[in-house]
């Protein structure tokens, strides 16, 4: 990709980003909050992108952008407290972080394989008539390169990802200027970040809440599901395998599964959740998973981490 298109929220702006993001491309939208990096919340592809685009060290998971509550509850569990703060709050500046539906069809790579997701219905304008126009669910991490400052306005998008991102839809300054705030609603509810609806006015509805809920561990013990590790033991930098070993491979080479035939690194980040099950299966008792050198650049920084984390000793 070279060049990042400017669109505007037109009929004729909308529909093209509309159908970058149903092939799989990336379209930055306004939200009132600040520009997302938007791509196709279903497809492996399109979400492993957006991890490239932004080079991002790791997979942790993304936001869910959805446009109403009938489209939220077809990812979402919701129970009747998700329900009434839903009904306080959206849309707008608060992101849930809720049970993950069975059949959510979304990419593992959207929830970094937890059994949770984080949903969002955006107030702005151009954010929902993108999500009506596109008729899908939009992974959405702020437009800025991993590290840098959010973004407001299209021109900041532009200056961190130009040339990294299919289009910008320009729909001037955002208002609230700050990140969602993000209320955890799987068991005992928490503020996993605080962000641009006051807790305040979350905490007159559901009471004192614990702050200790840390988002950068979405995982912590008793708030969601443990990550997914395979159930085998993990072998790392396989250049072969050895007897009693299922090889995952990446790039040439004999191997039983294969992040990616042809060394590319966002088809591996694409694949990896959903090989990494395969493998798993693969394994028989007894069994080790033996997985290829991965290089340590750009996407390979975040599979390698998710890697060393699948291989580490297990508690
Ligand atoms: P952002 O960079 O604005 O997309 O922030 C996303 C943040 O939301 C993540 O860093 C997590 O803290 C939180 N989050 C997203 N998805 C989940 C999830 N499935 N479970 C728990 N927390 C999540
Ligand atoms: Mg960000």
């Amino acid at each position: 990709m070279n060049q990042t298109q400017t669109l505007t929220a037109t009929p004729e702006g909308l529909a093209r980003a509309a159908q970058i993001l149903s092939g799989q491309g990336l379209v930055a939208f306004p939200t009132e909050t600040v520009y997302g990096l938007g791509g196709d919340a279903r497809s492996d592809l399109a979400v492993a992108r957006i991890f490239d685009a932004k080079g991002r060290p790791r997979f942790n998971p993304l936001i869910v952008h959805v446009p109403d509550l009938t489209a939220a509850r077809t990812y979402a569990v919701f129970d009747a407290r998700a329900e009434a703060v839903a009904a306080a709050f959206w849309p707008g500046p608060l992101t849930l972080v809720l049970p993950l539906r069975q059949d959510s069809g979304l990419s593992p790579l959207v929830t970094a394989d937890l059994e949770s997701v984080a949903i969002r219905i955006p107030a702005h304008p151009v954010a929902q008539a993108l999500l009506r126009s596109f008729g899908g669910p939009l992974a959405a991490p702020s437009a800025n390169p991993s590290g840098r400052v959010s973004p407001t306005r299209a021109v900041h998008v532009l200056e961190g990802l130009a040339g990294r991102i299919d289009a910008v839809l320009d729909g001037g300054a955002c208002a609230v200027g700050v990140e969602s705030t993000i209320l955890g609603l799987i068991g005992e509810p928490a503020l996993l970040r605080p962000g641009g609806i006051a807790v305040e006015r979350l905490e007159a509805m559901l009471g004192p809440l614990p702050t200790g809920g840390d988002a950068k561990k979405p995982n912590a013990p008793g708030q969601l599901a443990s990550h997914y590790a395979p159930g085998a033991p993990v072998r790392l930098n396989a250049e072969t395998a050895l007897p009693g070993e299922v090889r995952l491979g990446f790039g040439a080479g004999a191997s039983d599964l294969n992040l990616s035939p042809s060394g590319d690194l966002i088809e591996a980040a694409a694949n990896l959740f959903h090989l990494l099950r395969e493998a798993d299966h693969l394994a028989q008792p007894g069994q080790r998973i033996a997985i290829a050198p991965i290089p340590e650049q750009g996407l390979g920084r975040a599979i390698n981490d998710r890697l060393r984390r699948a291989a580490a000793p297990r508690p």
